[in-house]
């Protein structure tokens, strides 16, 4: 067979890959009551062909399409066919842990026999235990307080046990972050070979089952990381952290700009520097270690060398901890003066940067002391190296020593770059961080991701699929391909917008109360929430009430938190505990009521009638002066486009649909949803976001008449007893 022949009949058999979704397929048959839907049909298609003649996918698939299954089954039969390595990047963990423990047994099992393939998870480092950090742990050679050593025993037993992933989500039990900070894997610090537990590894073993799979499940910040890292070594570098791959399929893929962002940019705070001095100097940490190593060694030319290194080093730190505390306390004063006397003022939490503003901080005082720091690390490690060639434990304290020494270098290069602020393609901010403690970070993010995503990226890959339910603003994918540098990219082969296969007229009342002020009207908070009051008694509870800030959430729920409560509703905000337990709470109780903001927008499952009322209290446009959203509509403006219109309206409008999305997510739901932001049918620009839904059934009337009409519309809410929980 001739190279074309053999390439056609490879890329026939991907294709053929959609039918196995077809009824009385082999998904069909493995899985009892599947429901053959033509969306999923739809959407398998349109991936079978780009993984046969490659280019780019831009899928947006509406909920209850089952997209999982619909890249998974092409993605088996191009991994067979073509024998090669696809990665599917999800943004979220839970997605994550979904393909992995469901959606891909599900597929192996009903592909056996047609693409038999290998599947494995990889997570970045920091996700798995680091048994030799565990160890050290263990042994008093760091600082942990009691509590945590009992949890670190704990761990100890878990990581012992062989059947699990090492991943923090597989733990059964709670470690806080300052624990986990101490035992989890690093990359730079970690011995790779030198290190007595490597075999046993987590992370290595699962990079070795990676390295086997045909079809890598990760994510989206671990897949920039493996770019970055790809960018500086050439794309075809083998030790990079996922093994080579030619095809990608972002799920979630609305996310990519904001993981991005944030991977591109810097950030240095007092928090990193704090945190890099007390793994050097801290009780049991480096130091303290090698100390403890000389002493127990004998002594000679080389240990001598050892020592002297040693002791240079403290004075280096203490100068960098002093720089950096003067640094930071002029970034305090700086920041509270633009802030309002006490910080408080405005409330933005940010303080935009412009090349030389920094001078007067005098911060190259901490990028001395930084980059001194590093270079005596790297000279205590050669010199721990020479002394003890060969000696495992010395390896570890000098391989510990070099990966510090080069997080000081970088801290320094970052700082540099921070307070020079010179990149035009970056903007630059002092922000406000750390929560209740007033604590400043100053920062950079790249204004544009397109080039980015495209050199690191896109040009290596012959496949690359982008799905979401929401990658759109409702028409268009113009907004997704300029934000991602995808407009004009010869590759985009394929643009689908595939609706979701329910109902919503039948399923969806959508109520806009034609009598509340406008947001920016002072009376609009005592309004909203005296209708508030009246929707979430009319839908007994079993509702999100979704903010744009956690002003206006804590407004809200000052004032209702205990009338709705005396009426037999579990009121929940966020805030008090993790998402995931408060989604376990509120999908326990009879009559729940969430007041959420930016993370109950997406990515949260609550089917059936336990959620039956949406709120969305203001159309989520982002706060234009956040640094980042304004150098953006300013670039889009630069170009000649309009940075409402082109940028900030369809930003909101795909917000928007995912806040609506939460409500029906099978065939069976029922719902309300409730738009209180009059401007929706009062504006323009309103009509955006309303013609971005589906059609639903629309009435829009007063707060009151909108209350009967969804105590009308929701199935009847089980009557509140002494157990206002289910079992
Ligand atoms: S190989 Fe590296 S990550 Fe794994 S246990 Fe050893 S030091 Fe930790």
């Amino acid at each position: 067979m001739t190279e074309r022949t053999e390439d056609n009949a490879q890329e026939l058999r991907i294709r053929q890959a959609a039918a196995w979704l077809e009824p009385g397929g082999p998904v069909a048959r493995r899985m009892p009551g599947f429901e053959v839907r033509p969306q999923q049909l739809q959407m398998a298609e349109a991936v079978a062909r780009v993984l046969a003649e490659g280019g780019v996918a831009l899928l947006e698939a509406g909920t209850g399409t089952g997209k999982s299954l619909a890249y998974l089954v092409p993605a088996a039969a191009a991994a067979r066919a073509k024998r090669t390595r696809i990665v599917v990047s999800t943004n979220t963990i839970n997605l994550q842990e979904q393909l992995l423990r469901k959606d891909v047994p599900l597929v192996q099992e009903a592909l056996a026999r047609h693409a038999p393939f290998r599947a494995a998870v990889l997570k970045g480092w920091t996700n798995y235990v680091c048994l030799l950090r565990l160890e050290q742990a263990l042994n008093g050679q760091m600082s942990l307080f009691p509590a945590e050593r009992e949890a670190a025993r704990r761990l100890k037993e878990w990581a012992e046990d062989d059947s699990h992933s090492g991943s923090r989500d597989d733990l059964p039990l709670t470690v806080d972050d300052a624990l986990w900070d101490e035992i989890h894997a690093e990359s730079d610090t970690c011995v790779r070979h030198s290190c007595p537990f490597y075999e046993r590894c987590y992370f290595f073993r699962a990079r070795r089952r990676a390295q086997e799979a045909d079809i890598i499940i990760a994510n989206h910040h671990l897949v920039c990381a493996d770019a970055a890292v790809r960018a500086q070594l050439g794309w075809e570098t083998d030790i990079s952290v996922l093994p080579g791959y030619e095809h990608v399929i972002f799920d979630e893929a609305h996310h990519l700009e904001d993981v991005v962002t944030e991977h591109f940019g810097a950030r240095f705070s007092r928090t990193r520097v704090r945190r890099l001095l007390s793994r050097i100097t801290g009780r049991g940490r480096l130091l303290e270690r090698l100390q403890h190593f000389i002493a127990g060694r004998p002594a000679g030319q080389d240990a001598g060398q050892v020592v002297r290194r040693l002791q240079a080093v403290p004075g280096w730190a203490a100068a960098g901890q002093q720089a950096a505390d003067g640094l930071f306390a002029y970034l305090t004063a700086a920041a509270r003066a633009a802030d309002g006397a006490d910080g408080r003022g405005r409330g933005e939490g940010h303080v935009e940067l412009s090349p030389g503003q920094l001078e007067p901080a005098g911060w190259s005082r901490t990028t001395d002391g930084l980059e001194q720091l590093g270079l005596a690390l790297q000279a205590l490690s050669e010199a721990v190296r020479r002394w003890r060639p060969g000696d495992q434990e010395a390896e570890i304290l000098a391989r510990e020593a070099e990966a510090l020494g080069r997080r000081a270098v970088d801290a320094a290069a970052d700082l540099v770059d921070l307070a020079e602020a010179a990149d035009g393609r970056f903007v630059y901010w002092l922000e406000r961080a750390g929560g209740r403690r007033e604590e400043y970070a100053l920062r950079s993010a790249p204004v544009e991701v397109g080039t980015l995503l495209q050199d690191s990226l896109l040009r290596h890959v012959k496949t690359a699929v982008f799905t979401s339910a929401t990658l759109s603003a409702g028409d268009e994918f113009d907004y997704f391909k300029s934000r991602t540098g995808l407009a004009g990219w010869p590759a985009v082969a394929v643009e689908q917008r595939i609706p979701s296969p329910f109902n919503y007229s039948a399923q969806v009342l959508l109520g806009l109360p034609a009598d509340l002020p406008a947001p920016d009207d002072p009376a609009f908070d005592g309004a909203l929430a005296n209708a508030l009051g009246l929707w979430l008694q009319a839908s007994a509870g079993r509702a999100f009430v979704l903010f744009t800030s956690y002003r206006s959430l804590e407004a809200a729920y000052g004032v209702l938190a205990a009338p709705l409560s005396a009426q037999g509703m579990t009121v929940l905000k966020q805030g008090d505990g993790s998402r995931t337990r408060l989604l376990q709470r509120f999908r326990r109780a009879l009559r729940p009521v969430l007041f959420g903001t930016d993370s109950f927008w997406e990515g949260v499952d609550v089917p059936g009638p336990a959620l039956s009322l949406v709120v969305i209290c203001r159309l989520p446009f982002r706060v234009p002066t956040d640094p980042v959203e304004k150098a953006r509509a300013e670039a889009v403006a630069q170009r000649g486009g309009d940075a409402f219109n082109d940028y900030a309206l369809p930003r909101a409008v795909m917000r928007f649909r995912q806040g609506f999305g939460r409500l029906i997510r099978t065939k069976s739901d029922r719902g309300a949803v409730i738009i209180a932001d009059i401007r929706v049918h009062q504006r323009g620009y309103g009509r955006r976001f309303l013609d971005a839904l589906p059609a639903c059934t629309r009435l829009q009337t007063d707060a009151r008449s909108l209350a009967e009409a969804v105590r009308r519309w929701l199935p009847p809410a089980a009557p509140p007893g002494d157990g206002a929980a289910r079992a």
